[in-house]
């Protein structure tokens, strides 16, 4: 319910630079995720966010009003992290009220609340348990709840999935949606995990170094990387990059790969090198086509298999569905890839062309 701004904010410890001049605008009610490795400056930007860490330049606004200097407790927001913070000693009714109670909210309202939230958290079938005895799963669902049922303006939730296991986190990427669609907050959610800022984000601004390097709704990130960075990061497996070089051909452009071949016509303005680049999941067996690399590997996983593929020094993937017959290891895979899907990047800045 609150739109932020990020206007050249940057953050300093000592020499070394955690963010530099990042320029973001989150719009009331939307649900972004910062996206990144590890130390690429997410916390840093969240925590300024939150008021926990003062910027050492450039500015944050809330809904226009400037709040460098504000502190946490004044600006709205609901935080949770990778690690807990949970009252054990109290019950999981008791966990959820305390922050309603703090706001002096009365009786039957809490109970409501608590009600609404336990319910949209499947947390109701242990309201009285004591939350010491939980487990890791219920805890971080449980931080969550606690967060949300105070309805902060502005919800922050820095990895809070990145303790629980595999199954539950799928699980929890649905709920922290819906809870999100339901109660209308500006939402940013740290992660370093593609997957779960593809799921759930409004748009993903994708960080590096310090730097902000994009920002774009899942299926732009995911179509039109700005550089080979996110398309590397952006997918699992993530973009196909082979080294090439642009050459005339009786065809028209193409981009020669040397042991792979060459890639279909292209439309590019300028020759040298440059990264060729694919989805794995785009690839088309064919026959006929220019590009031909030998099977390393092959894993079926369920539905989908992921063929490792190798020429000279190039590494790809293709990921096809379970039905496709393939060559087996060691043997010469042909495809295609349309036109439409090729993506080239400057070999020297590595930034889409
Ligand atoms: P992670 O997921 O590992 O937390 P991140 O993207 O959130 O990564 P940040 O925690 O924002 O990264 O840290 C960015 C960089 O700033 C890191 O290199 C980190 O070591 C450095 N850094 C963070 N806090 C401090 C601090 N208080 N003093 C010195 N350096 C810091």
């Amino acid at each position: 319910m609150t739109e932020i701004v990020m206007q050249n904010l940057g953050r300093d410890f000592g020499d070394f630079t955690a963010l530099a001049d990042m320029n973001l605008t989150i719009g009331d009610g939307e649900f972004v995720a910062l996206l990144g490795p590890s130390g690429c400056g997410k916390s840093t930007t969240m925590n300024m966010i939150a008021g926990m860490l003062e910027p050492t330049s450039g500015e944050i606004r809330f809904d226009g009003r400037r709040m460098n200097g504000v502190p946490m407790a004044r600006r709205g927001v609901g935080f949770v992290f990778q690690n807990y913070a949970i009252f054990t000693h109290m019950s999981v009714r008791e966990n959820l009220a305390y922050g309603l109670k703090a706001q002096g909210v009365s009786r039957s309202e809490q109970a409501r609340r608590v009600g609404d939230i336990a319910e949209l958290l499947q947390l109701t079938p242990m309201l009285d348990r004591r939350a010491a005895g939980l487990s890791v799963n219920i805890l971080q669902r449980l931080a969550i709840g606690r967060s949300a049922v105070v309805e902060p303006a502005i919800f922050l939730l820095d990895e809070p999935l990145s303790n629980v296991d595999a199954a539950f986190r799928a699980t929890m990427r649905g709920e922290l949606k819906s809870l999100q669609r339901q109660f209308r907050q500006t939402m940013v959610y740290v992660t370093h995990d593609q997957l779960e800022a593809m799921t759930m984000a409004d748009r993903i601004a994708v960080m590096d170094h310090g730097k902000l390097l994009q920002v774009g709704t899942p299926l732009e990130v995911y179509n039109n990387p700005v550089d080979t960075f996110v398309a590397r990061f952006i997918g699992a497996p993530g973009m196909n990059l082979l080294r090439g070089r642009v050459t005339g051909a009786d065809t028209g452009t193409v981009i020669d790969l040397g042991a792979a071949g060459h890639s279909g016509p292209v439309t590019v303005a300028q020759g040298g090198e440059v990264w060729f680049g694919f989805r794995p999941e785009l690839v088309q067996p064919d026959a006929a086509g220019p590009l031909a690399m030998q099977v390393s590997m092959i894993e079926r996983i369920g539905a989908r298999i992921i063929l490792h593929l190798a020429a000279g020094d190039h590494l790809a993937k293709a990921v096809l569905d379970s039905e496709t017959p393939v060559p087996a290891q060691g043997e010469t895979f042909r495809f295609s890839v349309p036109q439409t899907e090729i993506r080239l990047f400057d070999a020297q800045t590595e930034r889409a062309l």
